[in-house]
């Protein structure tokens, strides 16, 4: 109901006729001004070897960017080892960050879920994080960069996270700042095809399409960090064939715009200061 009433009140201005096309004429700006418009793909909650999780490493390859899979170190399977080893024989960039540790809601009820939760004992989720980093710290790829489950993390333990070996943060949403606490560099996702009201639904090409060309033009014209790459969200465990090919057909046709480039972990969470 509540969002229902909302949208009354404020109406979505209905989408452009051909959302690609305004998606490219923004791009065609960022290239008359000689800008490079930066992207990253995230895609998230990789614990075991699944199907999907092979459709998307297949889809990576055929595509040839970069990836990093946010991995859940307390689920991982050792075949998950086994493919990433193979993987990257190929010799496209596949980076592995950590996604909390068991991804275990820790919220009180009615509360936003969180694993990183402020109710926790610091000591508690401080050994955990490092007992999940000795976890993934053998997988090829393997990055110090957290990725705390729901996207949540208390601001005030940021300044823990050198300490426990992570170099790079990722959450969700325009960046504060590039270096939130000294010897973090923090690059969030900023776009995610699927709903999450219920159960995970796609939201259509069109409504995604458009987030990314606000996204670009709120950098263009500086109204938010212009040097945050545009952080592009999938998660393989959910979304149906449409997701699927919109993923496909997103990454395909913003690669080959000459302004665009999809960057690597390494290239992401460079220090910055
Ligand atoms: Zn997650």
């Amino acid at each position: 109901v509540a969002r229902a009433v909302r949208q009354r009140l404020h109406p979505r201005p209905p989408l452009p006729r051909d959302p690609w096309k305004t998606l490219f004429e923004e791009l065609d700006l960022w290239a008359g001004e000689g800008r490079t418009a930066t992207f990253w793909w995230r895609n998230d909650d990789v614990e075991e070897l699944t199907r999907g999780l092979a459709f998307l490493l297949e889809l990576q390859a055929a595509l040839n960017v970069p990836l990093t899979l946010s991995v859940i170190p307390g689920r991982v399977s050792p075949a998950l080892g086994e493919l990433l080893a193979a993987h990257h024989k190929r010799g496209i960039a596949t980076a592995v960050a950590q996604h909390g540790f068991l991804h275990l809601n820790h919220a009180r009820r009615y509360a936003r879920p969180a694993e990183i939760a402020a109710r926790r004992p610091r000591q508690e989720v401080f050994d955990e994080l490092l007992q999940g980093r000795r976890r993934l710290e053998t997988l090829p790829g393997w990055a110090p960069v957290l990725v705390p489950p729901w996207n949540r993390i208390p601001a005030n333990w940021l300044p823990s996270l050198p300490g426990l070996g992570f170099r790079g943060l990722s959450t969700f949403g325009p960046r504060p700042q590039a270096n939130p606490v000294r010897g973090i560099t923090q690059s969030n996702v900023h776009i995610d095809p699927l709903s999450w009201g219920g159960r995970p639904a796609f939201v259509g090409a069109g409504a995604v399409v458009c987030g990314v060309r606000a996204q670009l033009r709120d950098r263009r014209r500086g109204r938010v960090d212009p040097s945050e790459p545009l952080g592009f969200n999938t998660h393989h465990l959910y979304g149906d064939a449409n997701v699927w090919h919109f993923i496909e057909e997103f990454i395909g046709r913003t690669v080959a715009h000459p302004a665009v480039r999809w960057l690597a972990a390494e290239q992401v969470f460079q220090h910055e200061g």
